[in-house]
């Protein structure tokens, strides 16, 4: 399943041919050769073979704070999610957390459809969206759905989402007047704007399919167009869908870009258009296959082992599916290449290819380093 999820990454670390889990993957590299400089070879560090950790396994899970070296959150560009910024990676969790839409087409005359190729939603300003929610079982009682906008491109992500002054005034006075997005159909919709980030959302309770059906419909409307001066102007925005017990804690995420427009079925097909052509023109092989180029590398490195990173230069496109695997797997890149530049200056003292550290010893590692700084 991860064979064709790893999408849209550069790694200059030629990676073995077995890619069935993360995991498998980390052992892997790791377990191949691993030596760094040490002053006192008893120490946790092993040259030229496999690394014991105080004679424990490796851990089942990789630790997410191995790669947290001093600079490199300046170098990277990737700045961590701030607890502000809305997370926006699906996430289906222990309920299997899933949305559907409806089949709406491309016609000139609809209010509402949804692209499975962009996911995306197209709809008309103040028209109903209903939107289906699966779940694989049974939910804590309480449990409530929220849904939140956000600005899709990095340089927006900071600003609150919000409707735009026209059409907020429109509204007069009503408490929710300044919410895009609003849930039609339920009194029991309720409206927030967090104290510290402004942030606006709206919930629902879920409420158990009916007797027959497998699904839950909520229905969306959105308050601005994507054009509103002063509002979103023009720039895209994502839908968040959460589900959330009474306590606010997220039981699954799920997350879709919107478009509010007056020709939704002509944009769809549009972009749907454009989206075809681009990937025609720039990627003539859909998927690629990169198990042959990764056979011949991992040989090439075997044989040329300690040769030094001469061999290693060859750049790889790996493509990832899903933003958080995508960030991890560029956090160990990051952290690859990090490792990479410190040894080319103390190359001397090393023989075998790339260092790598193992999961749980990142901190021991960073200690280590600490103390050679300090010292
Ligand atoms: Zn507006």
């Amino acid at each position: 399943m991860e064979e064709q999820s790893l999408e849209n990454l550069t790694l200059s670390q030629p990676l073995p041919l077995s890619q069935d889990s993360f995991r498998q993957l980390w052992e892997n590299v790791v377990s191949s050769s691993i030596s760094m400089p040490t002053d006192n070879p008893q120490e946790t560090w092993q040259t030229g073979g496999l690394l014991l950790l105080n004679e424990q396994p490796f851990p089942e899970e990789f630790d997410e704070n191995l790669f947290n070296l001093p600079d490199m959150s300046s170098k990277d560009g990737i700045t961590p999610p701030a607890s502000t910024v809305p997370v926006t990676s699906d996430y289906p969790g222990d309920y299997d957390f899933r949305l559907q839409f409806q089949k709406s087409g491309t016609a000139k005359s609809v209010t509402s459809t949804y692209s499975e190729i962009l996911n995306k939603l197209y709809c008309q300003l103040d028209k109903t969206n209903p939107v289906e929610i699966l779940v694989s079982k049974e939910l804590p009682v309480g449990a409530v759905l929220r849904a939140t906008a956000v600005y899709k491109k990095t340089e927006h992500v900071a600003e609150v989402v919000r409707r735009c002054p026209h059409h907020q005034n429109e509204e007069g006075t009503a408490e929710n007047r300044s919410h895009l997005i609003r849930v039609e159909g339920s009194e029991r919709a309720q409206y927030y704007e967090d104290l510290h980030t402004k942030r606006q959302s709206v919930t629902v309770p879920y409420e158990p399919p009916q007797l027959g059906s497998e699904m839950t419909t909520i229905l969306l409307k959105f308050m601005c167009n994507s054009s509103c001066m002063g509002g979103m102007n023009r720039r895209p925005i994502l839908t968040i869908l959460t589900l959330e017990t009474p306590e606010g804690h997220v039981l699954g995420r799920r997350c879709f870009e919107v478009r509010v427009c007056a020709c939704p079925g002509r944009d769809r097909k549009t972009e749907e258009d454009n989206n075809n052509k681009s990937k025609t023109d720039t990627k003539p092989t859909k998927k690629r296959k990169s198990v042959p180029v990764m056979e011949q590398t991992s040989v090439k490195k075997s044989k040329s082992a300690s040769s030094g990173e001469e061999d290693d230069k060859e750049i790889f496109v790996l493509h990832v599916r899903g933003r958080e695997r995508y960030e991890m797997l560029k956090k160990i890149n990051d952290g690859q290449e990090l490792l990479e530049k410190e040894n080319r200056s103390k190359k001397s003292s090393i023989k075998a290819p790339l260092p790598l550290p193992l999961p749980s010893s990142g901190k021991r590692l960073l200690r280590k380093e600490e103390r050679s700084e300090s010292d």
